[in-house]
């Protein structure tokens, strides 16, 4: 009996019989990634970066760790490497400050956590975890989620820290674009970046995500991003919004974003994409595309997602010119991408 009673235990947990599937997808933003702005040194050390994050997540699930441990490494690697838009290399404000956001969710317990607006934590996706570990709130905003990331020990950096050339750069780029920006916005509010040309590029590029399914066949999401280059009056983008830019249940899926914020809080768009394989039955992918194929564009919005279901299936779908990714499966095979196939 006793015997019986354990067998099953082990089971449930997906141990007993080695869960034998455990993925991690990444991305590392989505945006008008031009092959002709894009030289082969750049394109070597993006595509070196990204393999980076990979393997700081797939080591913790390949010895059984867990998702949630996973997504927060891998997007903590990319924080810290000043080619994305998060943590260091974050875009700047139109007051030429970083103020990063970042969120995290447990598809096991549904518990969630996020941080907005923050200038001093080095690794926002940690003191996401912290919120979701340590505090009984979801998101903390602020000076008030920087007094609470000192009180839980997380490293604090001069916001000098975050400082890039490059993204200055493009902030004194769309200072000058914004007018074009704002006339454009008034005469058709479906401004497509299209529309905005090349140079649209800064605005929003680089945000980061992970999402994983571990060997206990638990699903965990997280995104960490600067937000949009000139960003304003505390603008706070989905990457944080726990449903638009991140969402994870193990009853459907894990989804990170990235793309036009504000077109993916309106369609809450992370946990849409859950619902329609709950309520509609579709696949991951179905279910990625409609949003992000359909519904995200006809309003006038773009980007793209990462999603994966508790079985191991991926969806990257986007609708910009490219988006950085990557995914690696338990038999360590790995590819990273950045066109369209
Ligand atoms: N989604 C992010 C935001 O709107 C930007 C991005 O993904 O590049 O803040």
């Amino acid at each position: 009996m006793r015997i019986i009673v354990i067998i099953c235990l082990l089971a449930m947990s997906g141990l007993a019989f080695g869960q034998d599937r455990y993925v991690l997808v990444i991305h590392g933003g989505a945006g008008t990634i031009l092959r002709t702005q894009l030289t082969p040194e750049k394109e070597k050390a993006y595509k070196e970066a990204l393999k980076a994050s990979l393997m700081a997540g797939y080591e913790i699930i390949k010895k059984g760790g867990s998702s949630l441990d996973a997504v927060e490494a891998a997007v903590r690697s990319m924080e810290d490497c000043p080619l994305f838009n998060a943590g260091k290399g974050a875009v700047f404000t139109a007051e030429g400050k970083n103020e990063l956001d970042a969120a995290i969710m447990n598809g096991r317990t549904l518990e969630a956590g996020a941080v907005a607006g923050v200038t001093v934590i080095r690794n926002p996706v940690t003191a996401a975890r912290a919120v979701m570990e340590k505090s009984k709130h979801v998101m903390l905003t602020g000076k008030g989620a920087e007094a609470f990331a000192r009180e839980a020990g997380l490293e604090i950096v001069d916001p000098s820290y975050f400082h890039t050339d490059d993204r200055w750069n493009g902030l004194q780029r769309a200072r000058k674009l914004d007018s074009t920006r704002q006339q454009l916005d008034h005469a058709d509010t479906a401004v497509t970046s299209a529309k905005l040309g090349a140079e649209h590029l800064d605005y929003k590029f680089g945000t980061v995500g992970a999402v994983a399914l571990d060997r206990q066949g638990n699903l965990a999401a997280a995104t960490s991003t600067g937000g949009m280059t000139n960003k304003k009056y505390g603008r706070v983008g989905d990457a944080p919004v726990i449903g638009a830019g991140t969402y994870a249940d193990n009853a459907t899926c894990a989804v990170s974003c990235t793309g036009w914020g504000e077109y993916f809080i309106r369609l809450t768009v992370a946990k849409t994409v859950c619902d329609l394989m709950e309520y509609k039955g579709m696949s991951v992918k179905d279910a990625a595309n409609e949003l992000i194929m359909k519904k995200v564009p006809v309003l006038g919005g773009d980007g793209g997602l990462i999603a994966l279901d508790r079985k191991g299936n991926i969806a990257m779908p986007f609708n910009t010119a490219g988006m950085y990714r990557a995914a690696i499966k338990e038999n360590g095979e790995w590819e990273v991408m950045i066109f369209k196939p």
